[in-house]
């Protein structure tokens, strides 16, 4: 049986469908049994449809100069 720590570290695999069908056997059954575990693998569920939706953006060259320049000016600081 898995615990919740289990639970928190493998849920990403269980959301991608990387566990074997005995863990991901395991992992539904805690699922079942545990309604903090049913919380949290939901919020990482939505949180990654959220990122996968949203997609990335590229930075353009003048904002990576804008932060280039802010690294440099810390660094020179120090
Ligand atoms: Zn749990």
């Amino acid at each position: 049986m898995l615990n919740c720590r289990d639970v928190a570290h493998e849920a990403s695999d269980y959301i991608d469908d990387n566990l074997s069908w005995w863990r991901r056997l395991m992992f539904r059954l805690h699922l079942f049994i545990c309604h903090n575990c049913r919380v949290f693998v939901s919020h990482v569920h939505t949180t990654r449809e959220f990122i996968r939706k949203r997609g990335t953006t590229n930075a353009s060259p003048e904002q990576v100069q804008k932060v280039m320049s802010a690294v440099e000016r810390q660094s020179e600081q120090k």
